[in-house]
């Protein structure tokens, strides 16, 4: 018997023995497609052996030295080569070991960031239904699925969520995509309005929404619309590129897409790449200078910050994604992935869009193409789609997310950037058999 408690206590997993590529075995020797990276995680694929070698290395040298008494060569590197490559005027870096671990370290930045500044009235934060950012409580309580805060609610802290910008759902006809873009960011200038201004610290928000929402791209020119409300209302701006971050989308922050620098920005998931666990909050200097010039102490702190191994890790993970070219690769493979959807699925009558960007692409099920009806809940079509398609032996990431009551199934797909043009093809007939069985 088992001692492990595992996330589905009546679905027990199979044991999961080795990775090769795009590929991970079970004990029984079945093989799966790893199409969504696990979560968004394993971008350089599995087993890759210069990671391995430096993550052993590292070992050998010094695996763990705590923050409170030193700093490291790995961390030290790692935060140089993201601010090398970092947009606009984001100048340090807070090494934690995940994505919830950033973004919570990102909201308490916020607000003593605010309190330092002389501020202190300024504690909310806006963001938006539909999103994730992660599940500790700060977190948590930031994100916007139903399915995921409904039963911690009186945990949770009190915030708005405004609309997300999602052009399948929530576009007018009469307006063009760029008319939307903008209609969409001036919900965060109403919410301004509403709750006052003086009381919000900032906006979060995934670039491109994942887990919640499949890939969600925003409109042209919503960011930078955005950017200018929280500049004009003296809020900051919080991207969370956890998944959508490193490379994913075909540019190494998918914020550099959109023409925006955030004040803080939260990457993890395809830092470590699965070969390490870590994350990472990205500040700017003006930021980073209140506290150095204020207390001198961000008051957040957890064990394995800076985690040497894990910074290693990280080190040789984006060196990789650099060294190896692998952006422009994304982009062509994303490419040809998004074509072989379009061809499998572009006239399905269960399939209301296709979306993304780079390899990081979603596809929307519904009841009824013409009305984009979606499916009955009780139906769970996510859930029977990853059953299907994991019986096949392809791992993707089904979804379903809800706004206002409007659900939407999706699939997110986040392959390696190694993916094989034959793997995509296997990926794209795997998910229409599984779609299939699961209607
Ligand atoms: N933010 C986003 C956008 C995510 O997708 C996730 C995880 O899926 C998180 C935060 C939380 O990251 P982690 O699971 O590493 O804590």
């Amino acid at each position: 018997m088992s001692h492990i408690f595992p996330r589905h206590t009546k679905q027990l997993p199979p044991v999961a023995a080795r990775g090769e590529g795009c590929y991970l075995y079970d004990t029984s020797g079945k093989q799966y497609l790893d199409a969504s990276g696990g979560a968004a995680v394993s971008c350089l694929g599995h087993g890759d052996k210069t990671i391995i070698e430096a993550v052993k290395a590292q070992l050998d040298t010094l695996a763990y030295a705590h923050t409170g008494f030193f700093t490291s060569e790995p961390a030290e590197t790692l935060a140089d080569l993201l601010i090398a490559h970092a947009p606009g005027d984001l100048d340090r870096v807070y090494l934690v070991s995940g994505g919830s671990e950033a973004m919570e370290a990102a909201l308490k930045l916020a607000r003593q960031y605010f309190v330092e500044k002389g501020e202190p009235k300024r504690g909310r934060l806006i963001a938006r239904k539909q999103s994730y950012h992660g599940n500790t409580m700060g977190a948590l309580s930031a994100g916007g699925n139903e399915w995921r805060r409904a039963q911690f609610g009186p945990l949770l802290i009190d915030m708005s969520h405004i609309d997300p910008c999602y052009e399948y759902r929530l576009k007018r006809d009469d307006e063009s995509l760029e008319e939307y873009g903008v209609r969409a960011a001036n919900l965060l200038e109403e919410e301004l309005l509403r709750v006052g201004p003086e009381n919000v610290m900032a906006f979060a928000a995934e670039p491109v929404v994942g887990a919640t929402a499949g890939a969600l791209t925003a409109a042209p020119g919503y960011f930078k619309r955005i950017r200018e409300i929280c500049d004009q209302y003296g809020i900051l701006l919080i991207l969370d590129e956890v998944m959508c971050g490193m490379g994913r989308t075909g540019s190494l922050f998918a914020c550099e897409q959109d023409g925006v620098t955030p004040d803080i920005l939260c990457i993890a998931k395809g830092l470590g790449a699965g070969y390490q666990p870590i994350g990472a909050m990205l500040c700017s200097r003006k930021i980073y200078e209140t506290i150095e010039n204020g207390s001198g102490f961000f008051q957040h702190g957890h064990t394995y910050l800076g985690h040497p191994t894990a910074a290693a890790a990280g080190v040789a993970v984006v060196s990789a994604i650099l060294g190896r070219n692998l952006i422009p690769r994304v982009k062509t493979q994303g490419a040809k992935l998004m074509a072989a959807l379009e061809a499998e699925f572009g006239q399905h009558p269960n399939v209301g869009d296709i979306r993304g960007r780079g390899l990081f692409q979603g596809v929307e099920l519904v009841a009824d193409r013409e009305t984009k009806a979606p499916f009955d809940p009780a139906r769970k079509i996510a859930g029977r789609i990853k059953t299907a398609a994991f019986e096949a032996g392809l791992i993707c990431y089904p979804m379903s997310g809800t706004i206002d009551g409007q659900s939407g199934d999706h699939v997110l797909l986040a392959p390696p950037f190694i993916i094989s043009d034959d793997q995509i093809d296997e990926l794209v007939q795997k998910l229409s058999g599984a779609i299939e069985t699961a209607l």
